[in-house]
């Protein structure tokens, strides 16, 4: 593991990934908020540009492209808006793609029930925390504390934690001030791109994964793929199990664009 800013720029090394592309097909896996879209206030108004929309949908005429997210299946797919390609949405609990693919994780199904009644206790324990947003999700429940003062943060863990302690059936997770609470079990973006690899390669044959997520729940992808490449995003402050990094949104598009320059000759 490196701290990101060891990593080498992916822009720098497009010799690599043309290389390993000569031997397998890629699957190209995008992480949405923070990668494809800029971190904004409220999440609700993350947006894609017109220009990365564009580009997103050359580079699926040409490889595999799957979007993949911690967002709602359904709320990705129209953030993104980007037709025939795969999604993995609530961190890859639902996954569909062309052809009316569709596949949800069964175990996290029989969990979800736990969430009708964590909910609104949780709403409850926190009113008194100006700035807590919940956003309910079909397999998660996300609750985002960015406008939540620095002083009140300790006591917002404080409380999420005591409640979702209440439930074994359900945990915790983080992100970039958003704190995750999933179903209790081994399921996790890398399990998703795993997943996903199976699925492809029974149409195409064996395939390369590329991976590129700004977040820590992308660590769990860049972990499992032990035979692709990772590419992080940004700076999350820890170490990363990530190959090459690329600086912010613009150079990822800029990184997508040579990747189409690659197959163009
Ligand atoms: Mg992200």
């Amino acid at each position: 593991m490196k701290a990101p800013k060891e990593l080498p720029s992916a822009l720098e090394k497009i010799e690599d990934f043309k290389q390993a592309f000569e031997s397998k097909k890629p699957l190209i896996f995008l992480d949405f908020d923070g990668t494809l879209s800029p971190i904004v206030e409220n999440h609700e108004d993350a947006e894609i540009s017109t220009e990365m929309k564009q580009t997103v949908e050359e580079l699926a005429e040409m490889y595999q492209v799957a979007i993949i997210s911690g967002r709602g299946l359904d709320d990705v797919k129209k953030k993104a808006g980007i037709q025939n390609i795969f999604y993995a949405g609530s961190h890859g609990y639902e996954i569909s793609g062309p052809g009316n693919f569709h596949e949800e994780n069964d175990e996290a199904q029989e969990v979800l029930p736990a969430f009708d009644d964590l909910e609104p206790k949780l709403k409850s324990e926190l009113k008194d925390i100006k700035g807590v947003r919940f956003e309910r999700k079909k397999f998660t429940l996300a609750v985002h504390f960015r406008q939540v003062e620095k002083e009140k943060e300790s006591e917002f863990f404080k409380i999420v934690k005591q409640c979702v302690e209440d439930f074994p059936r359900l945990k915790m997770g983080e992100g970039k001030k958003v704190v995750e609470i999933k179903p209790n079990i081994d399921w996790h973006k890398g399990k998703a791109v795993g997943f996903l690899m199976e699925k492809v390669s029974k149409d195409v044959g064996e395939m390369f994964p590329l991976f590129i997520g700004d977040d820590l729940t992308d660590e769990d992808a860049f972990h499992e793929m032990v035979n692709g490449i990772g590419v992080l995003v940004g700076d999350h402050g820890k170490k990363s199990y990530a190959n090459y990094s690329l600086g912010s949104v613009e150079e990822v598009e800029k990184f997508l664009r040579q990747l189409i320059q690659l197959k163009n000759g």
